[in-house]
Parts: structure tokens; sequence; C-alpha cells
């Protein structure tokens, strides 16, 4: 899982997170919910170690991984813009992150085939991003993010860029893939059905505080307050 204390981020004199706490079990997929600039990107970005830690902790899997560079934390990332190498194949996009670590090439091979199985992009492997739709765009930085099996999946509105059918597609396939594979993963989103149809639990963030963590079912019943309702489209 994912322990967050105590979490604080600054950009100058502006606080940007204030004091967050989460806990986000292992094999749970959990929803960051809010408006835009409320701290959503930060939160992910100091997940993966993209930002350093000013204040607070970080725990991966139990390891204490608050100083530690993205490359030593056991994370995969996937962001809105799929940013596919688009002179590679899927299959050299897919196989990257393990190329780069020098895995020997049959082993990436039967690694990138049991991804593209996974996450249902059989038969594709010698196109180009660019021959891609945007679903299937999405499998292959899916698919990337995967590969080194990692403890943690974090999803940076990843639906963003597709048109109002395939998101509801993709939502499913996320959701199986996740749970599958028993990974836990943190979703970042404006769209509250987003998060409420795909989610365990949803943390709805408002000028970088969480106002409320709690099961999609509990979060619109009981809202803590207002502003949750309102967020959640069921106001008092
Ligand atoms: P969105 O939904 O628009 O992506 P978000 O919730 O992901 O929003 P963040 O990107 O986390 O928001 O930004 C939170 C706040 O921090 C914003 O007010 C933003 O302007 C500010 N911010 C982010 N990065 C920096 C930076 N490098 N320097 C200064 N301020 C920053
Ligand atoms: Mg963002």
């Amino acid at each position: 899982g994912i322990q967050i204390r105590n979490f604080t981020k600054r950009f100058g004199q502006t606080t940007v997170i204030d004091n967050m706490n989460l806990d986000i079990e292992s094999g749970e997929m959990i929803a960051l919910l809010g408006p835009s600039g409320c701290g959503k990107s930060t939160t992910l970005f100091a997940i993966s170690g993209i930002h350093k830690i000013d204040e607070g902790q970080l725990l991966l899997a139990g390891e204490d991984v608050t100083g530690k560079p993205p490359q030593q934390r056991n994370v995969g990332v996937i962001f809105q813009s799929y940013a596919l190498y688009p002179h590679m194949t899927v299959e050299e996009n897919i196989g990257f992150p393990l190329m780069i670590r020098k895995e020997a090439k049959a082993d990436i091979k039967r690694k990138v085939q049991e991804m593209t199985e996974l996450v249902g992009l059989k038969g594709l492997l010698g196109r180009k991003p660019a021959e891609l739709s945007g679903g299937q765009q999405q499998r292959v930085s899916l698919a990337r993010a995967m590969i080194r099996r990692p403890e943690v999946l974090l999803l940076d509105e990843p639906l963003a860029n597709l048109d109002a059918r395939l998101r509801i597609t993709m939502r499913a396939e996320i959701r199986r893939i996740q749970q599958e594979t028993g990974i836990t993963a943190v979703l970042v989103t404006h769209d509250q059905v987003e998060a409420m149809s795909m989610c365990d639990r949803i943390a709805i963030m408002r000028d970088g505080k969480v106002l409320q963590y709690d099961t999609p079912e509990q979060m619109y019943q009981v809202p803590a307050n207002d502003y949750v309702a309102g967020f959640m489209g069921n106001p008092p």
C-alpha cells in the first residue's frame, strides 16, 4: 500500500498541499478527486518521486521512500497525454522500460507478449502509435507502465483525451486490469462519475486539503460538508 503522512508542499510562499494524510491499502484503487489546481497532480508527483517531498513522509509497501529518486521507487505512471515514442512500434514502446534496464531480448519479448494479452492489444505489436486509435494508445501506455510489475500504478487523468464512449469502455478495462493484477492504484480525475465507477475509495480535495476520504457510497450518502455533497452530485 501507500502511506502519505503529514505531507506539505510549497511553491515559494504558496502552500499547495497542506498537511495531507492518506492511507491506501495494498490492492486498492483510489481516486484523488477535485477541481483544477487543488493539488492532485502534485500529490502524484510526490508519490512517483518527480517532486521532492520537503515536509512529510511517504511509505510504499511499508518502506520509507521519502528521500528516494523515482528510479528507486517501484511505481508506474500514466499521464493524460500518453507520451508514447512516435518512431517506435507498439512492441518497442511497451518493452522500452526493460530495454533500458538491459534485460535479455528473449525475456523482453515474452513479457511484452504477456502484457499485450493483459491489456488486449494482440495483433498490433508492429504498428506505430500514429496508426492506433486513442483507446489503443491508452492500452499501450498502460502496458508500458505495468511491464516492470510495479507495486503502484499512478494515473493522471488517463481518459481525458478519449471520446465519451471510449472513456466508458476504458474505465471498465483499467479497473479490470487493476483487479486482475492486484496492483495498488491512484487515479487522478475531476470527473466524479469516473471516480465512483472505478475506485474503492475517493479522496475529495480542495485547496491542497483532503476534505473526505471514503467509499463512493458513503461519500454520496453521508458527505462531510456541502462542498463534498455538491461535488458528488448530491447537494443538500
Ligand atoms: P488540474 O486538474 O488542473 O490538473 P491539479 O489538481 O492537478 O489541477 P496541481 O497541478 O497539483 O493541480 O497544482 C496545484 C497548485 O500548485 C496549482 O495552484 C498550481 O498552479 C500550483 N503549481 C503546480 N506546479 C507548480 C510549480 N512548479 N510552481 C509553482 N506552482 C505550481
Ligand atoms: Mg493535474
